[in-house]
């Protein structure tokens, strides 16, 4: 039951991700910037394989996406930088 609970909770968080992204008009952000998200993601021990458990993202996408920032602050939103 609780694996249900945390799938169902990274669906919903996905889905509010995903929302953000269209809202902003789908843009994405600079290869720089992407590496260096990804760099903070590839050494955080909250990823898990392609996703983010906290706050349930494909890491990969989440990544590209402007609209996103990271929920530990490790990474900020493209306007912030
Ligand atoms: S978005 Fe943040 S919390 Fe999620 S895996 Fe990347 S660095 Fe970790």
């Amino acid at each position: 039951m609780t694996t249900l609970f945390r799938i169902t909770g990274r669906f919903f968080k996905f889905l509010r991700s995903l929302y953000r992204h269209s809202m902003n008009e789908g843009k994405l952000v600079e290869l720089e910037t992407y590496v260096l998200r990804m760099n903070q993601c590839n050494e955080c021990d909250r990823r898990s394989h392609i996703w983010c458990e906290e706050c349930g993202c494909l890491v990969e996408e989440k990544c590209w996406w402007e609209s996103e920032d990271c929920p530990l602050n490790r990474w900020v939103l493209k306007n912030e930088e």
